[in-house]
């Protein structure tokens, strides 16, 4: 599991938070009883009282005097419980709150982590991975497989849309399955619409299921924010993102080649991947060129980090969204895909 310090605290801070809030509450509850049961007070502070003379005599060994005094106070909560609800307060209202019980919002059961802490590490990863905004069906249950065509056909290799998906989902779930034990590379390349970016944010959100840490960034955004930094040592925002880009457990690059390209660009992103590999740490990059298109446009130590560290995997089909918007009508017709790519 990533959990890096940074998230780690801000977890925790959470849980202080929330120990506070109810902390409040329950002090709030206390006031308002108070006010309106004043006999309730004076209960209360007997109880103080016979608690304290409670604890002397149990050191004192008395037993006959700690049986009393046991007895008392169980008349006295008892009494407490009456008043309380006989002025319409529920039972439990002066009882401490928690958000969860299990744990009573320490995270913890003994050393072991609760399961709240583990929801609120996913959601935190989530928060944190760019990918908030995307649709929340994008999962391999929703996955259709019926929208690559059987009887659609890669020029190159003469393999239907079908079966080069059928085989891309294997390859994916292997990455999920083994992720964090196995280090492995994803490169997808298609053309516009085929379902790259489906395909990585499905894989995203399985990985962050499994408490690992993603950044999804568009190939713009990830080099705005490593140039940023590089400009401007000052930006903290920058400085945080970018010590992001290379430490998370899994970076998601989207469209790579749409940003503007020059040779410190070309240079930065040979530094992103180079520095990931070195680390084991895996990246998924997407691009709607071709691989002679990639080629031209980066350095050949980048292609070449590319083609022997990344499983190359090419989708084609017709563009998945036009489909959709078709969806229902049967297309009978046999296709070959026309770009060579
Ligand atoms: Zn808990």
């Amino acid at each position: 599991m990533g959990l890096k310090t940074s998230q780690y605290n801000a977890i925790m801070r959470e849980y202080e938070q929330r120990q506070l809030k109810n902390h409040n509450i329950q002090t709030a509850r206390y006031k308002e009883v108070y006010e309106k049961l004043p006999e309730f007070k004076e209960l209360d502070d007997s109880i103080s009282i016979l608690s304290v003379q409670y604890g002397r005599k149990l050191l004192g060994g008395d037993e006959k005097a700690v049986d009393s005094l046991k007895e008392e106070l169980a008349i006295l909560r008892s009494s407490k419980r009456s008043l309380l609800v006989s002025a319409g307060f529920p039972e439990d209202y002066l009882e401490p709150i928690y958000d969860c019980k299990d744990c009573k919002d320490t995270g913890y059961i003994g050393n072991k982590k609760c399961h709240c802490f583990k929801k609120a590490i996913i959601k935190l990863l989530y928060e944190q991975s760019n990918i908030k905004g995307f649709p929340v069906e994008a999962s391999f249950d929703n996955f259709r497989l019926d929208f690559y065509p059987a009887n659609y056909y890669d020029r190159k290799t003469g393999r239907s849309s079908r079966a080069i998906m059928e085989d891309t989902l294997r390859i994916c779930h292997e990455f999920i399955d083994t992720f964090g034990e196995d280090f492995r590379n994803l490169f997808f390349y298609g053309s516009v619409g085929v379902g790259k970016t489906y395909l990585s944010t499905c894989i995203a959100r399985e990985i962050m299921d499994r408490e690992f840490s993603v950044l999804y960034l568009s190939a713009p955004q990830l080099f705005n924010t490593l140039a940023q930094n590089a400009f401007d040592k000052k930006d903290i925002d920058a400085k945080n993102m970018n010590e992001y880009i290379f430490n998370c457990d899994l970076l998601i690059i989207d469209d790579l080649g749409s940003e503007y390209t020059n040779s410190f660009i070309a240079s930065q992103f040979f530094t992103c991947i180079n520095e990931r590999l070195i680390h084991r740490k895996s990246t998924i990059i997407s691009t709607n060129l071709s691989l002679e298109a990639l080629a031209d446009l980066y350095t050949e130590r980048s292609f070449s980090r590319i083609t022997s560290s990344y499983t190359l995997l090419k989708i084609i089909g017709d563009d998945i969204r036009i489909k959709m918007k078709l969806k229902g009508r049967e297309d009978h017709s046999c296709y070959v895909e026309q770009n060579e790519s």
